[in-house]
């Protein structure tokens, strides 16, 4: 089926304009004032008058059918793209898991691969994890970004296969070298340790003291750190993830004060929930039965902070600092979050939201005035595509590019809820929020997926896509 969008007002990272959109064998194929087709037409005809189209969201940073340990994410690449698709998600870029240890990186890419096929509604691709670093491990890049598609990989400075200082040097000239983009996952494992047992050792183990052993410092000192080891590495381009808080986004600017390429994002939990919420009572609907419970569904590395870095770090969206805004998603259930219940450190780490990141932004960027509609949709479309590798085959609205559109209507009003979400955890962290503005439609390749909050797509539709290295105006930073 073909679809011919009529009245919309189509919306780039850089121009909107009133126009008439035609798809056709999953591209846009025709963008005109005013098309018209012969009555006898197959192509379904949607009258968007009112309404934005964007180029569907590009959400980099999901966590699918992830093993963590101590527990198994409850989303598999159905579930989680289903959730994505009903939030005008259009393309997810996974961050695969830790492996066994030692294995390769083609190990985890084929196992991922199986995970997702057969499976995503969406399109989709995998960012590479390094959980080590040896000469078999660099040379194996190259084949990974050429002949695998996978320009970007994700390090860890922290949890059980965190890298040293010498491997991270390591792993950044390598990729630098293959203009694969470095992600980093920025904490200070040492001090988060000290403060972790320090903490425990006192008896405190209610979900606040979760935020507290792994404070904003730990995560700016590791921030920090990266932007000087990405200098020494012959200027090699970074990517933060999940950014939290206000002190490494200062490091951050002083970075691009100098030209440095470092990216970074942040999640809509960070910009939009605090720290007061693990603190919060239990007895929300009368469903939870410990004191606990309320505070262990915002579990989650960094974890939430206060205000005042929840303000820097819209100021951080709003002034350019920040590129992409991503959800981090990685949804488990009450029942698995209750292991926190004998304390925080045992609860499995990561909180469900990829279908809540577009509309989020939209009502919280767009409708109170923070951000142009614009720059909404070069940070949750272009942006992430143009870095990863997608673009201009994702994130863009213009003939040839695949059909991947949101209709937005601007007027819709929606209380998330946990009723109102698709995937399979049992809570929403949004609970009670009201948007204002909800995507009504969205099409993957041209096929209509979801039409006002009902999934009409088909498990296997979505392809894997084979990403291009990092492109060369990235190398250093420019708005
Ligand atoms: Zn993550």
């Amino acid at each position: 089926m073909n679809v011919l969008i009529k009245n919309a007002t189509l919306v780039n990272a850089d121009t909107s304009e009133r126009a008439d959109l035609l798809t056709r064998d999953g591209i846009i194929e025709r963008i005109a004032p005013n098309i018209e087709l012969p009555d006898d037409s197959s192509v379904e005809i949607i009258n968007a008058a009112g309404h934005y189209v964007i180029p569907g969201g590009v959400d980099v940073h999901t966590h699918l059918n992830i093993d963590v340990g101590i527990a198994q994410s409850c989303d598999d690449f159905y579930s989680g793209t289903v959730s994505a698709a009903c939030g005008g998600t259009t393309t997810i870029v996974d961050h695969m898991g830790f492996g066994p240890a030692g294995c390769s990186l083609h190990h985890q890419l084929e196992r991922y691969h199986e995970f997702a096929r057969d499976k995503a509604v969406i399109d989709y691709s995998f960012h590479g994890t390094i959980q080590h670093i040896d000469d078999s491990i660099l040379e194996e890049m190259e084949s990974m970004v050429l002949e695998e598609g996978i320009s970007s990989f994700k390090l860890y400075l922290t949890y059980g296969y965190k890298l040293d200082d010498s491997e991270v040097l390591a792993a950044l000239e390598r990729l630098n070298q293959l203009n694969a983009l470095t992600c980093v996952h920025p904490e200070n494992d040492g001090a988060i340790r000290f403060l972790k047992e320090k903490i425990l050792s006192q008896g405190s183990n209610a979900p606040i003291y979760h935020a507290l052993s792994r404070p904003p410092e730990c995560e700016a000192e590791a921030v920090g750190r990266m932007i000087n080891l990405a200098t020494l590495a012959g200027d090699a381009p970074i990517y933060i993830v999940h950014l939290s808080n206000g002190i490494g986004l200062e490091y951050i600017r002083q970075a691009h004060q100098r030209g440095q390429a470092v990216f970074a994002e942040t999640c809509p939990q960070y910009l939009s929930l605090d720290i007061n919420k693990y603190n919060s009572s239990s007895n929300e609907g009368g469903a939870s039965d410990h004191p606990y419970d309320e505070g262990l569904k915002y579990i989650m590395s960094p974890p939430l902070r206060d205000n005042y870095h929840q303000n820097q770090l819209w100021q951080g969206v709003m002034d350019g600092t920040i590129s992409t805004v991503a959800t981090d998603h990685c949804a488990f259930t009450m029942a698995q979050k209750h292991a926190g219940r004998d304390g925080f450190q045992y609860c499995p780490n990561g909180i469900p939201g990829v279908e809540n990141r577009v509309p989020l932004l939209f009502s919280e960027g767009v409708m109170k005035d923070r951000i142009s509609i614009n720059h909404y949709v070069e940070l949750v479309s272009t942006r992430p595509a143009q870095l990863f590798g997608l673009y201009p085959r994702k994130g863009l609205i213009a003939e040839g590019a695949d059909a991947d559109l949101v209709i937005i209507d601007p007027e819709r009003e929606v209380t998330l809820s946990q009723r109102l979400m698709h995937g399979r955890s049992d809570y929403c962290p949004y609970e009670g929020m009201r948007l204002q503005g909800y995507p009504v439609i969205t099409i993957s390749r041209g096929e209509i997926i979801v039409r006002d909050g009902h999934f009409t797509g088909t498990p296997g539709h979505g392809e894997f896509i084979y990403r291009k290295p990092l492109d060369e105006g990235f190398r250093y930073w420019s708005k």
